[in-house]
């Protein structure tokens, strides 16, 4: 059964997603932080038991990769982060089978985790966040 992490959401405006996904989950985020490296301001809510976080992302500029997605596609769900062991010989293993690395080598998360992601063309048009457990 496959662990996800978090799922990731691209908003216009991180305040104003946070006050209302607060309203839904009936709790503020455990963490606000900018991520210089992926241009994003972030917001996360943990899961209370074992479930996924949620992750919501504001570009921190229109050239960002978030940016981009959301001139393209607008707000909506940008990525599903699933934990993994062994994160290089996931990936290797996922080179070697043809999969479309966008990290071939893993970066270091807004946790301090080891993360990197797949291009989405390789997994039915879902933007994949592996992240080390
Ligand atoms: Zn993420």
């Amino acid at each position: 059964m496959p662990e996800i992490s978090h799922i990731g959401i691209a908003v216009r405006n991180l305040d104003r997603a946070v006050e209302t996904y607060s309203l839904l989950l009936q709790k503020k985020p455990e963490l606000i932080k900018e991520v210089a490296e992926q241009q994003v301001r972030i917001a996360i809510f943990r899961s209370s038991g074992e479930g996924p976080s949620i992750e919501l992302l504001e570009p921190l500029s229109v050239e960002s990769p978030v940016g981009r997605f959301l001139d393209k596609r607008g707000e909506g769900i940008h990525h599903i982060c699933i934990y993994v062991s062994g994160i290089e010989a996931v990936l290797k293993r996922l080179k070697e089978k043809g999969v479309r690395l966008i990290d071939e080598t893993p970066l270091v998360g807004a946790e301090g985790h080891k993360i990197a992601f797949i291009h989405p063309s390789s997994f039915s048009g879902v933007l994949i966040e592996l992240e080390e457990k």
